[in-house]
């Protein structure tokens, strides 16, 4: 028998969430699970830093703080790269600068303390440099430091913001395949099944929905 212990959820908050399609359903009331809200989310550096940022970036951006590299990229032909995937997975940028409409990444922001000058974290560094390289999204490196002058910041996140690559939105044909702009891979041709669109040929990256690079028509020789 299970030592789970749960109860029912009772009363007139579990009632009206069941009117507005949240079914609380059994809560564990077990206490003996070991998680605990950390009280060092951002050390005080990160924090320090992460308000001069805020006054730097003037509401232009919106921040993300300790964000896993593996909701930034993806590896193409997962299967074949799988330790490709494997490196990124477990590794974070410590702040990401987003477009605050669409929440594109624009720019990765790591606060480089003492811990940067050991060989172990340079290596670690210089793969994640590498990989936002190959993704073409640009990275900044800012020593953590006492005090930071708000408008260099700003000036130096400016010049950082210019040198993301975009990408060009022609895809490549080579012996009447398409190959996806971004990803350098084959593009598939689907029929849309909804939208303004629905019905009509288009070509999509087989990384789709990590990728989605696509191209309108069916005829592979109008590119
Ligand atoms: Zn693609």
């Amino acid at each position: 028998m299970s030592k789970k212990k749960t109860t029912e959820p009772v009363g007139c908050l579990a009632v009206l969430l069941k009117l507005v399609g949240i079914d609380l359903g059994r809560i564990p009331t077990d206490k003996t699970l070991p998680f605990h809200l950390r009280d060092n989310f951002l050390s005080p550096a990160e924090l320090s830093f992460y308000h001069v940022l805020l006054q730097s970036i003037r509401g232009e951006y919106t921040v993300c703080s300790k964000v896993n590299l593996s909701d930034v990229f993806f590896v193409s032909r997962p299967n074949e790269n799988q330790g490709y995937r494997n490196k990124i997975d477990r590794k974070h940028v410590d702040f990401l600068l987003c477009d605050s409409k669409t929440m594109q990444p624009l720019l990765g922001i790591e606060l480089d303390d003492a811990s940067h000058a050991k060989k172990k974290r340079q290596e670690r560094d210089q793969f994640v440099d590498q990989v936002f390289a190959a993704a073409g999204l640009p990275i900044l490196h800012v020593p953590a430091t006492r005090g930071y002058n708000v408008s260099e910041l700003s000036e130096i996140i400016r010049s950082s913001l210019q040198s993301k690559k975009t990408v060009p939105r022609t895809p490549r044909v080579l012996n009447g395949e398409r190959f996806c702009p971004k990803c350098q891979i084959p593009m598939v041709q689907r029929i849309a099944s909804k939208g303004m669109k629905k019905g009509q040929s288009f070509w999509g990256c087989a990384n789709y929905p990590e990728c989605r690079e696509t191209v309108w028509g069916d005829d592979s020789s109008a590119v």
